[in-house]
């Protein structure tokens, strides 16, 4: 089965997206909850309330009944994830997508973020149109933001996060593939989290770095395309190559077809929406075959945040509830709109992520957004984030 959807909230800022093959339901969801025994899940009791507040969530939408803002069923999109778990794994995803989605909602601090990004290099061999690294005082080698992750500055995080944390994305600043460590960390990854995620240009893709990947846990390999038209594509992306990009994914195709063809792994192509001229039905034409999802996210300016006016916006920004970056060299930080990290008082090497997502400063934040005073904040009074 193949269908369409054009309904934002599939995936969170995307603004089309096509998805293939799903084949269940939130009914079939809601059926197999009625069949699990959750006395024999091990849940802690702030866990067992979570999936409580699920149950009712299926029971209201097996009856067609609208749900309040604490209750939540999965989207299209979660349920194609669901679909490629083993099926013990369905309480854990469940708490998690519920942690995930609802939390930075309902403004819920807990130990642990619901998500940790890790930035396995600020280096990138691109410069985008849209994006920070053609601003040379961030990306040039004397500004100093530039490095590569090492083993232990990751490692540290890792064992932190294992059993606290579901969803671990490598992407930040730079291009993950460009450290040649990327494959041990995915290796030291397994087995690990549920939402393991790596963003990837796809340039620098080789045998080796294509192995790695596809014999990891990840759970989604997100390519980084915006056009399936050669000179579009290279407009956007500066110093891509579309002739290599098409290579690449070709060997990365016949590799996953010859080694790992029951490979569970969700392939995604996302591009950013830059103009009307890119459409998701073009990029399935020339890309359809490499993915199980296609889609375009919605352009933020970050090559301007720091010189963006300053907005009126009130709205708390989600971002500060959902997600904690990881850069190289263990710097933390809300988001990548900033990108020279002055928003950031933290690093992991000498305070934990517990400490961090909860430190007194990182709350003070919190209040300012839902005070209405984020205009207190730079570079919040210039972002034009909600983060929804
Ligand atoms: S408002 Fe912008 S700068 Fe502030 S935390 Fe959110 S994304 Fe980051």
């Amino acid at each position: 089965m193949e269908k369409d959807i054009q309904n934002k909230e599939h995936i969170k800022g995307f603004s089309q997206i096509k998805v293939k093959d799903l084949n269940i339901s939130n009914i079939d969801v809601y059926n197999n909850l009625q069949k699990i025994d959750l006395t024999k899940e091990n849940l802690s009791v702030p866990k067992q309330k979570i999936i409580n507040k699920i149950k009712k969530s299926y029971e209201k939408y097996s009856k067609n009944l609208s749900l309040e803002k604490d209750e939540y069923v999965l989207s299209e999109f979660e349920l194609f994830e669901l679909s490629k778990l083993e099926s013990k794994n369905t309480v854990r995803y469940l708490i998690y997508r519920y942690i995930y989605n609802l939390f930075p909602r309902l403004k819920i601090i807990e130990d642990f973020p619901p998500c940790v990004q890790l930035e396995p290099t600020s280096k990138c061999n691109f410069r985008c149109i849209m994006c920070y690294q053609s601003d040379l005082t961030f990306s040039s080698k004397k500004a100093g933001f530039m490095g590569d992750m090492n083993f232990d500055v990751f490692k540290k995080v890792i064992d932190e996060i294992e059993g606290n944390v579901e969803a671990v994305t490598f992407a930040s600043r730079g291009e993950p593939t460009l450290n040649r460590l990327l494959p041990d960390f995915l290796e030291y990854c397994k087995g690990k989290f549920l939402g393991l995620k790596v963003n990837t240009n796809a340039s620098m893709l080789n045998e080796k770095m294509i192995h790695g990947l596809l014999s990891s846990d990840l759970q989604t390999l997100v390519f980084s395309v915006d056009s399936p038209n050669p000179d579009e594509y290279e407009k956007i992306r500066v110093k891509s190559n579309f002739k290599r990009l098409m290579k690449n994914l070709e060997l990365f195709h016949e590799i996953k077809e010859k080694n790992y063809k029951d490979s569970k792994q969700i392939i995604r192509i996302s591009g950013v929406k830059m103009s009307q001229s890119q459409k998701v039905n073009k990029m399935d034409e020339q890309f359809g075959k490499f993915a199980n999802f296609i889609g375009f996210t919605n352009m933020t300016p970050w090559m301007s945040s720091y010189d963006n006016e300053i907005n009126d916006i009130q709205d708390p920004c989600t971002q500060l509830w959902t997600r904690l970056l990881v850069r190289h060299d263990g710097t933390a930080n809300p988001c990548d709109y900033d990108y020279k990290d002055k928003l950031s008082k933290f690093n992991t090497k000498n305070l934990s992520i517990k400490e961090i997502w909860n430190h007194k400063t990182y709350m003070e934040y919190r209040n300012l957004h839902l005070e209405g005073k984020r205009k207190e904040l730079f570079p919040c009074n210039r972002c034009l984030s909600t983060g929804k």
